[in-house]
């Protein structure tokens, strides 16, 4: 589906845009629409998976081109419907499944992921998507991930957080150098640990996590590869000359004061780098799940909370105070 006929579906049915995805209530059945080839519906159903029910449920999408595609745990996704067998618009594909379901015997999933309890009055993103929750459950979420990143901003350290990423870096380092040193061989997916132990130890001692943590382990994955290079040299040096490895040592600052030695590296290097970047890309997905993106997803789940059930005790998101 195109990508304004998409959003144009969430406005017929009233649902929000959450990235790529449609989240919303739709004829009491809180659900996300995802858009690609086979245009997924994603509902929390209070039945675990039942081969029984399934064969019913298709049978009757069955007729729109649509099916079950998943149910795991508690949560099924449908398919469809196929261009061929549309009997109307997409808005009414997505009523049909939610009213295929109910005649089916099934209701929406009614237990707060939260604290396990019943008669939710709200339906936002959770830990398995858009299901029904307690309001008052997403905000103490929310107030807990706000703590938890206040309590990192004000005693996270960016001095602790360099050293740890330092020594995380040098132990980042050791893989590679030991295949070398034994194997002879140099597996450049390696490197992808540097910048990744950077990150780890940066995080392990407690350095602030903002974007310094980004910074400091792209840093530290070019200075790894320098590193690692260096430990080669001092290796090569150590076994050519049979130097005892103190002497190697002395050497060693002769040659950092070489630029040209660097020069060479990094020449040489460059598909170290290349792995290295990719291991900065991995630390930067983990870095995403710090507590500062936590709390800013716990705030976006609270924007995107709709009423949901008989109880729908609060006003929808828009008259409520967001925790800050
Ligand atoms: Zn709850």
């Amino acid at each position: 589906m195109k990508t304004n006929e998409f959003s144009l579906l969430g406005s017929e049915l009233g649902l929000t845009a959450y990235g790529a995805a449609l989240c919303g209530v739709v004829d009491g059945w809180p659900l996300t629409l995802i858009n690609n080839s086979a245009n997924h519906v994603q509902l929390s159903v209070d039945h675990r998976r039942d081969a029984a029910l399934v064969k019913e449920i298709n049978a009757v999408l069955k007729t729109w081109g649509g099916k079950v595609r998943g149910w795991n745990g508690n949560v099924m996704t449908l398919s469809g419907p196929s261009r061929k067998k549309m009997q109307g618009s997409a808005a009414d594909y997505v009523r049909f499944c939610a009213f295929t379901l109910g005649h089916a015997g099934l209701r929406p999933l009614d237990v707060c992921p939260y604290c396990g309890g019943g008669n939710c009055d709200a339906a936002a993103f959770s830990k398995k998507g858009y299901q029904a929750v307690h309001y008052r459950c997403l905000q103490a979420e929310a107030g807990k991930a706000h703590s938890k990143a206040e309590s990192n901003r004000e005693n996270g350290s960016y001095l602790l957080g360099i050293l740890g990423a330092f020594i995380g870096m040098l132990v980042g380092t050791i893989p590679t150098f030991l295949t070398v040193v034994y194997m002879q061989m140099e597996y450049s997916v390696l490197f992808a640990l540097i910048p990744i132990c950077a990150y780890l130890g940066y995080k392990l001692f407690r350095g602030k996590m903002d974007k310094a943590a980004l910074i400091v382990s792209i840093v530290m994955a070019v200075l790894g590869v320098f590193i690692l290079n260096f430990e080669y040299l001092a290796f090569l040096i150590k076994h050519e000359y049979g130097l005892p490895f103190s002497e190697t040592l002395s050497v060693m600052p002769e040659l950092l004061r070489d630029g040209e030695v660097w020069a060479a590296i990094a020449a040489d290097s460059l598909q170290e780098f290349l792995f290295s970047a990719l291991g900065v890309f991995i630390a930067w997905r983990l870095i995403s799940g710090t507590a500062a993106g936590a709390a800013a997803n716990a705030d976006a789940a609270l924007r995107l909370a709709q009423p949901f059930g008989q109880r729908a005790a609060y006003n929808g998101a828009a008259n409520q105070n967001e925790t800050e």
